[in-house]
């Protein structure tokens, strides 16, 4: 399809659909590298999914995001999956490859990037809060990374055990199940701290995860989900306490960097994302 006079589209499929960050963050990228695309936000009911994504290939859209709550509902309205998203059950990208749209999950893929950056996963303990969706998405890449063993630490049971069946059924990570009951001590075995529970996410800026917090021991990497703040109450306690730490917003914009490379082939400059996510978040 040939696009003389309109830029290529990308978006986001959301709802509701207030201020986006991933917006401002995803078209400071285009700018910056000159690239004439948009990303636009629209808000999409989920009975008009797939209206929505009907139209995406009608306008010739080379991708969008999906978020809650459609990303496991956009999986029938899409071609096929990418390896990860498979095992997820869970799409949060759609990649237009020949005439087909894939669904692509890169939260957990944004995540690992992010850690990278500090540390690698290959044959490390793994401790990680939650066993949501962000959970999912990193418990499976941290596997697919080679991380050895995976402590999914989570209040309800019922969640944390199908997780966990998830990983060790679907991967070759070792995973294992602990209830959160009280104050947990992370175990000296472990080497990584993930954060992937919704505890510290704007307006509840002060919560705390029950942690031990003599446990947070120098050396270890903690890394938290929450964008916003970026600071969390975590990310504090956990540099004061000698920790190596890594933000939310690290994870965001890495699976941004990884979403307009599906899109668009193209390499993106990390930092002009996040510098435009830390002007709106105040970090
Ligand atoms: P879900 O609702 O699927 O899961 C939330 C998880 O948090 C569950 O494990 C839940 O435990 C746990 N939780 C929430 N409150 C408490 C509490 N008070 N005490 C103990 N556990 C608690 O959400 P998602 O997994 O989709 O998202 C989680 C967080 O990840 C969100 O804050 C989101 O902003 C962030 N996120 C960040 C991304 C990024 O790019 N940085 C990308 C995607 C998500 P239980 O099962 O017991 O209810």
């Amino acid at each position: 399809m040939a696009h003389n006079f309109l830029s290529r589209l990308t978006g986001s499929f959301a709802m509701p659909a207030a201020e986006n960050p991933t917006v401002a963050m995803v078209e400071a990228a285009y700018r910056h590298h000159g690239l004439d695309i948009r990303y636009i936000n629209c808000e999409v009911p989920p009975e008009k999914l797939g209206d929505a994504v009907k139209g995406a290939r009608a306008m010739g859209w080379i991708g969008f995001n999906c978020s809650i709550p459609h990303k496991v509902a956009v999986i029938e309205h899409l071609d096929g999956l990418g390896d990860s998203a498979a095992i997820m059950g869970a799409v949060n990208c759609a990649v237009r490859r020949g005439e087909k749209f894939i669904g692509e999950n890169t939260d957990g893929k944004g995540f690992l990037q992010s850690l990278r950056t500090v540390a690698d996963p290959a044959g490390q303990t793994v401790v990680m809060f939650g066993a949501g969706g962000a959970a999912r998405a990193i418990g499976v890449e941290l596997a697919f990374a080679g991380a050895s063993r995976i402590i999914v630490v989570n209040r309800d049971e019922k969640r944390g055990a199908v997780l966990v069946d998830l990983l060790n059924g679907k991967t070759k990570v070792k995973a294992e199940f602990v209830s959160w009951r009280g104050s947990y001590r992370i175990p000296p075995e472990a080497s990584i701290v993930v954060n992937a529970t919704s505890i510290g996410l704007y307006p509840d800026v002060e919560a705390r995860l029950a942690i031990d917090p003599a446990s947070l021991r120098p050396g270890l990497v903690v890394a938290d989900v929450i964008p916003n703040p970026p600071r969390t109450h975590l990310v504090r306690e956990a540099q004061a306490r000698g920790c190596t730490v890594l933000d939310g917003l690290g994870m965001v914009v890495n699976q941004g960097v990884i979403g307009i490379k599906y899109w668009t082939g193209v390499n993106v400059e990390a930092s002009v994302m996040r510098r435009r996510l830390e002007e709106l978040f105040g970090a």
